[in-house]
């Protein structure tokens, strides 16, 4: 097949790929980036399949799309985010990317002898750059996500990711009638703590103390920070009396835990409040109220203890 000459010029001085093949997939064209990016010269590939210039390909896909491309006449493609490429071509580029090859957009376009289909031409551009960026572009996505829902100092869910998990939960538990528990533990005389050994020596307390209560955990509980020194765990289709159980283990885990800072051994109790589900909530809020104000009694009456909710009163659960 002849190009015509101006066709054969653009084709030349392109950056970008042309392979022409006929229907029994042997090369009739390729262009000098081709030759220069596939280290290949003319003599090398004119006549020859191209499965054999190329054994990478991908073959039954290559013929499929050959053929519906040659049937329908009409255009096909396929972009580096299908298949990063189609062409095991080194790129040149500078940069770092996950790939040795370049990433290519390939093009199928049909073309005419004789108003019958007799080759298709295949574009292959260089995506590297576009590839590379996009790559970069979906991590710092995917970071800022994890940064949305995550809190710098614990690592555990942030308050507003925590609270949307809450609101999720317990509209699942109302909903279909299953059961929802929530802990709020809250550190005891934090203050005194900066005071006595700096803010760093509290900080150091407040990472340690999400790793331990952590580990305590089943993978489906929701754990998050609510505020400064405030915790607070979601338990789904759990009822009391297991709330109860989880909370006197987050209570007497860390009133025996020694934390170390700078040499010095020091320890910290906590005061924890518990309360489930109850008829009469009619909104998440309704929950984190309910144990709020079971923690509030657990300081009220000494620090260091664990009390539960119960509607009209408040009782002691050890
Ligand atoms: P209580 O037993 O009644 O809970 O007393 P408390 O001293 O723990 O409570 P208070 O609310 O008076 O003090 C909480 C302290 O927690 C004050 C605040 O500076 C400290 N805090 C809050 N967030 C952080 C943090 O991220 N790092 C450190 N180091 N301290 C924090
Ligand atoms: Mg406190
Ligand atoms: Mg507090």
């Amino acid at each position: 097949m002849r190009i015509p000459d101006i066709g054969k010029t653009i084709a030349e001085q392109i950056n970008t790929g042309v392979i022409v093949v006929d229907l029994e997939c042997n090369i009739v064209e390729f262009n000098r980036f081709m030759q220069v990016h596939a280290n290949k010269s003319l003599e090398q590939v004119i006549g020859c399949s191209i499965f054999d210039v190329f054994p990478e390909l991908p073959t039954r896909w290559f013929n499929r799309k050959l053929s519906s491309v040659s049937s329908l006449n009409s255009p096909g493609f396929c972009s580096w985010e299908q298949r990063h490429h189609l062409f095991e071509l080194p790129h040149h580029r500078p940069i770092t990317t996950d790939s040795h090859f370049m990433a290519q957009n390939c093009t199928f376009i049909p073309i005419e002898d004789n108003n019958k289909v007799e080759y298709v031409c295949i574009l292959i551009e260089d995506a590297t750059d576009v590839a590379h960026y996009q790559g970069k572009l979906n991590k710092a996505l995917e970071e800022l996500a994890k940064a949305n829902r995550i809190d710098g100092l614990t690592q555990i869910f942030n308050r507003k990711h925590w609270e949307e998990c809450l609101d999720k939960e317990f509209s699942r538990a109302r909903r279909y009638d299953h059961d929802l528990a929530l802990i709020m533990f809250d550190l005891d005389h934090f203050k005194r703590l900066n005071d006595n050994f700096g803010h760093q020596c509290g900080d150091k307390v407040l990472i340690e103390t999400a790793q331990r209560v952590n580990a305590l955990l089943r993978s489906c509980d929701l754990f998050g920070r609510y505020g400064g020194e405030e915790f607070a765990v979601i338990l789904p289709e759990t009822e009391v009396s297991g709330a109860l159980d989880v909370a006197e283990r987050i209570r007497a885990e860390l009133e025996k835990q020694v934390f170390v800072f700078q040499d010095q051994e020091l320890t910290v109790t906590t005061s924890v409040g518990v309360a489930s589900i109850q008829p009469s909530d009619t909104r998440y809020e309704n929950l984190i109220a309910n144990t709020d104000a079971a923690l509030y009694k657990a300081k009220a009456l000494g620090r260091n203890q664990t009390y539960q909710y119960k509607v009209n009163h408040l009782s002691n659960a050890v």
